[in-house]
């Protein structure tokens, strides 16, 4: 088997090309190829020395994730599902603003984190994405939106690994594709424009903030540990208290000087004014500085949840500013394709359902383009 290139970061790169004889010189050039100009084919890359470029081939590919379907939503939201595999996708969504266009990023096809409120959470967890299929969602995303708006310019300006998975679970893979979206050799991405979200994984929070320190988001849902053990299973295994010292251990070291706490609305589970208190005191008892980012409940069918009424959340965040904490609510976008956030739930077990579902759906919605990738079955619009 070859080796599929978008798997290393430039230092693998260059280790890489060394095995093969050749200098570090010649991996940026080649890591400039795949990641600047997306190309994958090693004839195209002109400038490589001929005996490299011929020797690639047989030992080397740049192979990105075949593309099941692409759901456009009304506001601007791209979602893409890429095919992984034994029954499995996983899904990216780009996010169009005004002064920046982000890419949320999968990390896991699934999740063992299991949140209650979360769609990929109640699928299970099949597996770990490899360092490619992270990247693949960037690489062909960023080129292909290139070359629909016809520019040469970055088009992706934000990365958040806020997709299917918990990245603190998949550290492995996660480092070297981080390292990927920083280098100026590749998205050139700085580290406060990419952001990590993890549900609370403690050790690997210390070592993300030694091997990669980039924006960091914490999701946190509850301000005790009775109520978050139940809506995270994770906080039985690292509860509040050791989470939020490792927030502040987290921030020396960061791009910004404050953790962003995502906390999902939910009706008359997390949404009152007294838990908004307790959140209160929770971060002024640990003298975290933060952000908040309250999350209206994206519901789905098998969640028995609700989301939280408008003016519930609008007391809260009301609560928490006038505390002196920061706190937002967050637009939902592409909820008309379930790209909202925790609806990326992307199975395809059975991939027939899927493209049942998406027929079903193809009545009120746009998809744009659906690519016929090579080994896979064909998904009618
Ligand atoms: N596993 C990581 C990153 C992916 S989830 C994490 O949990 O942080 C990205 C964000 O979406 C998290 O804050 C998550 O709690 C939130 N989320 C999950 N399901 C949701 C839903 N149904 N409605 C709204 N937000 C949800
Ligand atoms: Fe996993 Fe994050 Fe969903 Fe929790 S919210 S199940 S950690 S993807």
């Amino acid at each position: 088997m070859t080796a599929n290139l978008l798997d290393f970061d430039l230092e693998g790169l260059a280790a890489f090309c060394e095995r093969l004889g050749h200098q570090r010189f010649r991996a940026v050039q080649l890591f400039r190829w795949i990641h600047q100009r997306g190309v994958a084919r090693f004839e195209e890359m002109t400038d490589l020395a001929r005996d490299l470029r011929e020797r690639l081939p047989s030992v080397a590919r740049v192979q990105g994730l075949p593309v099941l379907a692409e759901q456009a939503s009304a506001d601007g939201t791209i979602k893409w599902l890429f095919d992984v595999g034994d029954g499995n996708a996983v899904e990216a969504v780009y996010i169009p603003e005004d002064d920046r266009a982000t890419l949320c990023v999968s990390s896991q096809a699934g999740c063992a984190v299991g949140c209650r409120f979360c769609s990929t959470g109640h699928q299970g967890f099949s597996r770990h994405l490899t360092t490619g299929e992270i990247l693949a969602q960037l690489w062909y995303a960023e080129h292909e939106l290139r070359r629909r708006l016809q520019t040469r310019e970055r088009v992706i300006s934000n990365v958040v690994m806020m997709g299917m998975g918990e990245p603190l679970q998949n550290y492995a893979a996660l480092i070297p594709a981080l390292r990927v979206m920083l280098d100026d050799h590749g998205y050139g991405l700085s580290r406060r424009r990419v952001t990590v979200s993890t549900s609370g994984v403690v050790p690997m929070m210390q070592r993300l903030a030694q091997d990669c320190p980039v924006a960091l988001a914490v999701s946190l849902h509850a301000p005790d540990d009775a109520l978050r053990d139940r809506l995270v299973p994770l906080n039985r295994k690292y509860p509040l208290h050791e989470l939020m010292q490792a927030c502040r251990r987290y921030l020396p070291a960061a791009p910004r000087d404050f953790v962003t706490f995502e906390y999902c609305m939910l009706d008359g589970i997390n949404d009152t004014l007294t838990h908004a208190d307790a959140l209160v005191a929770l971060v002024r008892e640990h003298g975290v500085p933060c952000k908040i980012n309250l999350i209206p409940f994206n519901p789905f069918p098998a969640s028995g949840l609700r989301r939280s009424p408008r003016l519930a959340v609008k007391a809260f965040a009301d609560r928490l500013n006038a505390a002196g904490i920061v706190t937002t609510i967050r637009k939902t976008r592409g909820d008309d394709i379930d790209a909202a956030c925790g609806q990326l739930a992307g199975d395809v077990q059975d991939r027939t359902r899927v493209v049942q579902r998406l027929a079903r759906r193809g009545e009120d919605l746009a998809v744009v383009r659906v690519q016929r990738p090579q080994g896979a079955r064909e998904v009618a619009p």
